[in-house]
């Protein structure tokens, strides 16, 4: 049994790995400010004795014993991190150099979530990791993509540094239950909207691709990850490689949900990436084969199931 920390514990990925590492029978320290994440997500591990909940806000230090540590916490949707890019900025830097911290006094392993975005608006495509990526430092998306940029940095500075076990894993877009109603990612805004008969909100054309990986395929590669061999630090893309465009997910899910909603056109936000799909050969050949399991058109079933129980028990209706 290991004692693992998880920072962003009670978010949509966090409280998956939650359920994932008690099953396995280890002991699991959530860290978590619930500033996009919730109670709700991970109410029903509390009375597990070995599931430890600290509301705890990761710009600050935190001290604990640990033999892993996945760190999560972050808000991931651009609503939310663009809410205070300031704090989005803190959390993905200091958050970093706390988490770091502890796995050194501790001698553990760490595993940092990171993500596609660091690809910026990507000219090479699909995206391999030895691509360095064309983000713009001081657009709406800066404070996202470079924190998670400096981060990644962090984590092998204190590698060449210390000598620390560090372990980096780029995520694609990622959708699945737990995530919030009101996220604001396109796949949950779109299943929303079906469901209650809203607008399905297009922004921009919708041409502009994105490749969704449903979330228990990811969690497998997390957890692949952290037990590869030590010598094997990532960067590690994780993600499924079926790419889309957002008119084909609108119709996906106007298709899988019966619903009558019509498309209403928005305006791109700015440096929205126009295309992004990963290149999981590195995941394929260090991670004993991984590779996504679940596809679009199922793993949408399982996420619509999800909300409509949602909806139901919020008492909210079409
Ligand atoms: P999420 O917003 O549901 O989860 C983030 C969690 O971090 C939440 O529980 C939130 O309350 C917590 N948090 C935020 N700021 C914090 C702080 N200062 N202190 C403590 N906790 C804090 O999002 P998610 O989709 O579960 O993402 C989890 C991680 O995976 C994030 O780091 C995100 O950048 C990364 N990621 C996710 C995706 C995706 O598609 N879901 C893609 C790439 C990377
Ligand atoms: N998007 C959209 N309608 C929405 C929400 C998002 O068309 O209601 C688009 C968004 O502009 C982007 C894509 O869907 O091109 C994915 O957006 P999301 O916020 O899910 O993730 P990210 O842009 O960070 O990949």
């Amino acid at each position: 049994m290991k004692r693992i920390v998880i920072s962003g514990g009670a978010g949509f990925i966090g409280s998956h790995l939650c359920e994932r590492l008690l099953r396995e029978g280890h002991n699991v320290v959530c860290l978590d400010n619930y500033f996009t994440g919730c109670r709700e997500n991970i109410e029903h591990l509390l009375d597990d004795p070995n599931f430890e909940l600290v509301e705890h806000d990761l710009i600050d230090p935190y001290h604990t014993e640990a033999d892993e540590i996945y760190n999560l916490a972050c808000p991931a949707s651009p609503v939310y991190y663009q809410h205070d890019p300031i704090k989005t900025i803190k959390t993905s830097v200091l958050g970093a150099i706390h988490m770091l911290g502890m796995a050194k006094r501790n001698g553990a392993r760490i595993l940092q979530a990171s993500t596609s975005e660091v690809y910026g608006d990507p000219q090479v495509h699909p995206q391999p990791e030895s691509y360095w990526g064309n983000v713009n430092p001081i657009g709406l998306r800066a404070c996202y993509d470079e924190g998670k940029r400096c981060a990644e940095s962090l984590f092998f500075s204190y590698r060449m540094q210390h000598g620390l076990n560090v372990k980096i894993i780029r995520i694609f877009n990622t959708y699945g239950p737990k995530m919030n109603l009101e996220d604001g990612r396109v796949v949950s805004n779109f299943i929303v909207q079906a469901l209650l008969g809203r607008p399905i909100t297009i922004y921009g054309d919708g041409s502009q691709t994105r490749s969704f990986q449903y979330v228990d395929d990811l969690i497998e590669g997390m957890v692949r990850m952290m037990a590869s061999p030590d010598d094997f630090l990532g960067p590690v893309n994780i993600g499924n490689p079926g790419e889309f465009t957002m008119l084909e997910l609108a119709g996906l899910v106007i298709g899988l949900t019966g619903s009558g909603s019509h498309i209403e056109f928005k305006p791109l936000p700015e440096d929205d990436p126009h295309q992004r799909r990963p290149d999981i050969t590195l995941a394929r050949e260090h991670l004993g084969g991984w590779q996504p399991t679940v596809q679009l058109e199922e793993g949408l079933r399982k996420t619509i199931a999800y909300f409509e129980e949602l909806l139901r028990k919020h008492g909210v209706r079409a």
